[in-house]
């Protein structure tokens, strides 16, 4: 069987450096906000290019903590709106529901499965003091027209970058180009951790100083707690695995392309629709690679059959979940269509020659 991601092959690849991290963090004696956490932010900023890197527990925290921290600072409040695809991970909109603002969904555009930039500005009321955007899939969404509605409207700019690590728009990667950006290093994310892990990246001295004291009770000097708090910290086995595997993520990210480049060139069957090659390759790390079929059940049945496993990211668009039931009268047709079509092939840095020509043939006689 072909596996959507085996995790296990990926992370063998540095089996001693990484066996040798756990070692020397359990002979440490020190578990949390060391070391190896020092380092690890050390390299994400550098790597991004961003001033400020705090790790926090998990994605959906980094991007909790964002907003969180903009409250704090006075730039956002409760009951205000937030811009954000209405095909997104469900984490993305949870972030801003969970601190009392609201999401505005605005629908994406099906040849990139991004916010539709266009459809921005018609959503933004007095309320709005922010836009979320999400680097879905692995493709960067941005633009000079997106910083320019930002700025006319005083719109904080806020990456959900859990998929989209290493890409870069115009020689800025993801991470560094909005206000904050929020990381997942979830096991299956292109940079996975061995658990739940995630960060902050921004250029702001002032909210990163705001994330850290969040993240550690509202504290930034031990027993004094300046806000309400939570505890929301990346712990030094996490840090040292991602900082091990930080170093090959552009490799990793590299044969990503190929394959999807392979993809791309040799599937061809009239029920598929590819997703679009970008014109600047390093706008895309094909964190998954989604197509599209009317017949996409049985086609999924069909690669099952086969023995290729697939996923569907994601089955059920946030203005139908029981979640968000208040939505349920809301029409995104643009969203009901991709999520009833879409479907994931394997794709990852380890998968061999035999593995992809097999998806090829598989796909094609379908
Ligand atoms: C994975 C993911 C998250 C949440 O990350 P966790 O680390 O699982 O909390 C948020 N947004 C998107 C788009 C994701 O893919």
């Amino acid at each position: 069987m072909i596996k959507f991601l085996d995790l296990q092959k990926i992370n063998l690849q540095y089996q001693n450096e990484i066996e040798a991290k756990l070692i020397e963090v359990f002979r440490s004696g020190w578990y949390l906000m060391g070391v190896q956490l020092s380092n690890f932010e050390k390299n994400l900023s550098e790597y991004i290019g961003v001033k400020n890197a705090i790790g926090v527990a998990n994605g959906l925290d980094a991007l909790r903590l964002i907003l969180r921290a903009y409250m704090e600072l006075g730039i956002m409040s409760e009951g205000d709106e937030i811009i954000v695809p209405s095909n997104t991970y469900i984490a993305s909109i949870l972030a801003i529901s969970d601190n009392g603002l609201i999401p505005v969904l605005v629908e994406p555009e099906i040849n990139t499965y991004n916010i539709d930039i266009s459809k921005i500005e018609e959503k933004i009321t007095p309320k709005t003091k922010g836009i979320l955007i999400v680097h879905l899939q692995g493709r960067i969404i941005f633009s000079d027209q997106l910083r320019e509605i930002a700025s006319k409207h005083s719109l904080k700019i806020i990456e959900d970058n859990a998929q989209a690590i290493g890409a870069a728009w115009s020689g800025i990667k993801s991470g560094n180009l909005g206000d904050a950006s929020g990381f997942s290093f979830y096991p299956g994310k292109n940079l996975g951790a061995l658990g739940d892990a995630g960060a902050v990246t921004t250029n702001d001295d002032e909210l990163a100083k705001t994330i850290r004291a969040l993240a550690n009770y509202g504290s930034n000097q031990k027993y004094v707690n300046i806000y309400k708090g939570l505890n929301s910290r990346l712990d030094e086995i996490q840090a040292a695995v991602l900082d091990v595997k930080l170093k090959y993520i552009d490799n990793e990210n590299a044969i990503r392309k190929q394959i999807a480049k392979r993809f791309i060139d040799e599937i061809k069957n009239p029920a598929v629709i590819l997703p679009e090659y970008p014109a600047d390759e390093n706008e895309h790390v094909w964190h998954v690679f989604v197509i599209r079929s009317e017949k996409r059940d049985e086609l999924q049945d069909y690669l099952t059959e086969k023995g290729i496993q697939t996923l569907i990211h994601y089955p059920i668009p946030p203005h139908r979940q029981e979640a968000y039931k208040e939505w349920k009268d809301l029409s995104f047709p643009i969203s009901e269509k991709i999520h009833a079509e879409v479907l994931s092939l394997p794709i990852s840095p380890v998968m061999t020659e035999e593995e992809i020509l097999n998806i090829i043939e598989t796909v094609n006689t379908f």
